[in-house]
Formats: structure tokens, sequence, C-alpha cells
């Protein structure tokens, strides 16, 4: 089977590379050639997205965000028949915009965005919320179980979406939250550090805290998930919550992470939203 993945950024390169080491024959494709080229020992390195789309069975687009993953699938030009795995996280109306393009162009569509982070991509341990048509799944499956551990098939397309922007909802304000503490130790004179020795092994524990407190702590952001597509994802909670839901608390991780990238930081971690939560860090 020949998938042609479009986009071979923090998430896409592993997962490409995972593809191939499953067997599958893969053709990648990046906007910045340089960050495919690595690639090259497991897949084919396209010099368009057309020519790896042409005669692909599946097509992956792993890309920033909506109006991305809809210009490359335009140029891509995939032929009828073709199933598009749309991995990227766009939120609803996007999601709603690429399944029409995609039934114009007689393209099968599945929306299925990932839970997970650079680590978890890497080590093919990605969660893959996955929705769309019931005869996707034989073809689709070997994808998925290339990169991740788990996939929950979640119903008509856009269901999968609708889920990752609760998950990320969650993600923001642990985010958020990890920085909040953080900054509030400091701000009363007690060792940061106290407040992830507190929560350790207890109810109020959580993995994420631990890793996104320890970049806060150091004062160091190497990119897992870069702070401008995190304001992207809370911009799409808070979109998608409109006047239905209070989302005061996504809606403050939004300034915080909109200031930050204004200040320069939107290649880093989004755990450097720290930045804009602690005046003088
Ligand atoms: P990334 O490293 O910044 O990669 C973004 C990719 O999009 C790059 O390949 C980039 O190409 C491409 N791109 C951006 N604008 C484009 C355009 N107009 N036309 C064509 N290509 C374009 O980000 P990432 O972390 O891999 O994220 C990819 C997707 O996965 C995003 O939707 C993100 O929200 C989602 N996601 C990320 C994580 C995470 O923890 N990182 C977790 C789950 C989901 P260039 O290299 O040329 O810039």
């Amino acid at each position: 089977m020949t998938v042609a993945f479009l986009g071979t950024g923090i998430m896409g390169a592993p997962m490409a590379a995972n593809l191939a080491k499953a067997g599958l024959d893969v053709r990648v494709w990046n906007r910045t050639r340089e960050k495919a080229e690595p690639l090259a020992e497991v897949a084919t390195v396209a010099g368009s997205a057309a020519s790896a789309a042409e005669g692909a069975d599946i097509l992956v687009t792993m890309l920033a965000d909506g109006s991305a993953v809809a210009e490359t699938f335009e140029a891509a030009s995939p032929a009828s028949g073709t199933l598009w795995l749309q991995m990227s996280t766009v939120g609803l109306d996007w999601t709603d915009r690429l399944a029409e393009m995609a039934e114009k162009a007689g393209v099968v569509f599945v929306d299925a965005p990932v839970l997970g982070t650079r680590q978890p991509a890497e080590q093919a341990q990605l969660q893959v919320l996955a929705s769309g048509p019931e005869e996707a799944r034989p073809k689709a499956t070997p994808v998925f179980d290339a990169v991740g551990v788990k996939t929950q098939w979640l119903g008509p397309a856009g269901q999968g979406s609708r889920l990752k922007l609760v998950m990320n909802a969650w993600v923001l304000a642990l985010t958020n939250g990890t920085a909040e503490s953080l900054g509030l130790a400091r701000a009363l004179d007690v060792d940061p550090a106290l407040f992830l020795e507190t929560i350790k092994g207890g109810g109020l524990d959580v993995g994420y805290a631990h890793v996104k407190g320890a970049a806060m702590l150091s004062g160091e952001y190497p990119a897992a998930f870069p702070a401008g597509l995190a304001a992207k994802d809370a911009r799409l909670v808070v979109e998608a919550a409109a006047d239905d839901v209070d989302v005061a608390g996504a809606k403050a991780v939004l300034a915080h992470l909109d200031a930050v990238v204004e200040a320069g930081h939107g290649d880093e971690d989004m755990a450097a939203l720290y930045r804009a939560v602690v005046k003088d860090s």
C-alpha cells in the first residue's frame, strides 16, 4: 500500500518514519524540503504534493492548520477513490470544509486527529481519534496501527475533531494551571519545586504537570507542541464553545499564548506560556 504523507514537521516526520517501519511504501512531502530529507533512507522524498499523491492509495495530511491542509490538498489533487486521512488539528468548520472538498474530488475522507506529542509520535504511541465512513476502516487501520497505540472510531467524520477539542481544552487547562501554581509559589516565596513534589503520587497528580512544569522551572522550552499551534488550538476551543459554554479558562490560556507568540516565542513549546503568567520569568 502506498501512502503519500504530506507534512513532516514535529509530528509528521516521526509518524511517516513509523509507517515506513511498519512496511508501508511511503512518499513524503514537506513545504520546506530540508525537513523531509532526513526521511530519504526510509521513504521517497517527493518534490511536490502532487507527485507524492500521484497513484498513492492513501493520503495523510499532518499540517499546521485548516488553510494549510486545504491549500495542500488542492495542490496534491489526489485521484478519485483515494483514502484521505486528515490527522492535523483543524477544528470543526475546517473539518466540514475539507470533507466537502473531498466529496467534490471523489476522495474518501476520514477525520483523524491525534492525541500525544513529539515523544509519543516518535514511539508510535499516539491515540487516534478517527471518524468517517465504516468502509474506510480496513484500509485506514494499518496506518493508524503504525503510528499509534490506540484508535477510537467515533462515528461520522467530524466526531474525531469534536473529541480532539474536548481533549485540548483539558491539555490547555493543565498547562496553564501548572504555570499559575508554579508562578504563585514563586511570588509567595514557596520553592516552586515543592508544588510538583507535593502533588506527586496523589489524587492531584498528572504526568503532564511534571513534563511542562520541569520546562517552566528550567526556563528552556524546546518545542514538543509549539506555542503558536497551541494558540491556534485554544482559539478553536473558544470558537467551538460559541455562546453555549463559558470557556473563560480557555480564553485566559489563549490570552497567555497570544502574548508569548506576540513576544516572538511562538516556536517554543506551549509551556512557554509561563512567560506570560509570571511577569519577570
Ligand atoms: P510543525 O512542526 O510546526 O509542523 C507544521 C507543518 O505544517 C510543517 O510541515 C509545515 O511546513 C506545514 N505547513 C504550515 N503551513 C503550511 C502551508 N501553508 N502549506 C503547506 N505546509 C504548511 O507542527 P506539528 O507539531 O508537527 O503539528 C502538525 C499538526 O499536528 C498541527 O495541526 C498540530 O496542531 C497537530 N498536533 C500537534 C501535536 C504536538 O504536540 N506537536 C500534537 C497533536 C496534534 P514547513 O516545514 O515548511 O513550515
